[in-house]
């Protein structure tokens, strides 16, 4: 009867516990890749390249050339509540990395067979663990890997028949693994990626370290139809900053499927902020009509709570109002200004 299992309280083995917090992280194949990019971009990575098989179902794998892990702290980087970046409440108030919930590899781990090789700068040689969601890891042995990190995890949910349920079709997870690495090279033009689906190479994007370059990959990603048809824009109010493209007006969608928002280089899903990108256009598109533009907004960490959902999706800003207001504001100077970059820094 149900107030029987209410008689023993003991702890769960961390294992489970770690298994429980994975509901919150890892959803599907797609939030995988998103924690396992965020862990190579805050390393310091300029390549990093991720590999599927079977829309992440049977294998996602993420090799980037950060600056690694010592061989002394891969069983931390696997445990649950360790993190290298943040210490004290103090850093939490003004998180500068992507991660810092110092979960992600202790989730996916307990919902896959993951094996982790790293090579530390400065370390002769790489080690390596595995884990086969049971909580326990084998001892790291040394292997044969160039300076970076190798994360691979395979037969995701393979123990939680629950959660594999709700996977979709290999294509369809496929999807939301491409539309968030896209996202990815959106946002960190200067990284050099390659994502690969069953053996073939579906996007790849060359380090972009000048206008030119900038330009090429700009148009790899969101098509030369919106480069040829956005203004470039660059805002700086106090201490936030906005920057980016923004379609004109006679490059409209039918569809939001174009539109992205980075804060802090994060990606982020604030119905606030896109409504006040809207709003910026409602003078210049027709009703029903949705713009196109990719964004970025930096703003001091501090003004930022980005602890605020477990897939760091949401954030929350001190002082919001202004925030939206500052984006509508300058959004809507650069769609009604007819030509050149839109900026508030040579106007003075
Ligand atoms: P978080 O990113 O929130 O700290 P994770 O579970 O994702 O937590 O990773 C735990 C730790 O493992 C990180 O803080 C980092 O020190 C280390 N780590 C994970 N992935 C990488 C990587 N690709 N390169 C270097 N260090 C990594
Ligand atoms: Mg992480």
């Amino acid at each position: 009867t149900p107030s029987e299992k209410c008689l023993d309280i003991s702890l769960l083995p961390s294992h489970l516990a770690d298994q429980i917090a994975a509901g919150e992280v890892v959803e599907r194949p797609a939030s995988v890749v998103k924690e396992l990019l965020e862990n190579a971009l805050d390393s310091g990575a300029t390549q990093i390249d991720i590999q599927i098989e079977e829309g992440g179902e049977k294998l996602i794998s993420v090799i980037d050339n950060g600056m690694g892990i010592r061989q002394s702290q891969l069983m931390l980087a696997v445990s649950r509540h360790a993190t290298s970046k943040i210490h004290t409440a103090q850093d939490l108030a003004a998180v500068s990395t992507l991660g810092f919930r110092g979960e992600a590899l202790a989730s996916i781990s307990s919902v896959s067979r993951l094996t982790l090789t790293s090579k530390f700068q400065g370390e002769t040689a790489a080690w390596q663990l595995s884990g086969e969601g049971e909580g326990r890891w084998s001892d790291p042995k040394p292997t044969a890997h160039p300076q970076g990190t190798h994360v691979e995890v395979k037969d995701l949910f393979f123990n939680t028949p629950a959660r594999k349920k709700f996977l979709r079709a290999a294509r369809t997870e496929f999807m939301h693994i491409d539309q968030l690495v896209k996202r990815v090279m959106l946002s960190r033009p200067e990284i050099s990626m390659k994502l690969v689906h069953n053996q073939k190479v579906v996007r790849q994007v060359h380090a972009a370290h000048d206008e030119v370059a900038l330009k090429q990959r700009l148009k790899q990603l969101m098509g030369t139809p919106f480069v040829d048809q956005s203004l470039e824009l660059n805002f700086e109010a106090q201490d936030i900053q906005l920057s980016g493209w923004v379609g004109q007006a006679t490059f409209n969608r039918s569809q939001t499927d174009m539109q992205y928002l980075f804060v802090n280089g994060r990606i982020v899903r604030d119905r606030l902020l896109s409504y006040a990108v809207k709003q910026a256009y409602a003078d210049v598109l027709y009703h029903g009509r949705h713009p196109a533009y990719l964004l970025f907004l930096e703003i001091p960490h501090d003004l930022v709570d980005v602890n605020v959902h477990p897939a760091k999706y949401e954030v929350r800003f001190a002082n919001g109002r202004w925030v939206y207001d500052f984006l509508r504001r300058s959004v809507r100077e650069a769609v009604t200004q007819p030509v050149g970059v839109a900026s508030n820094q040579n106007n003075a």
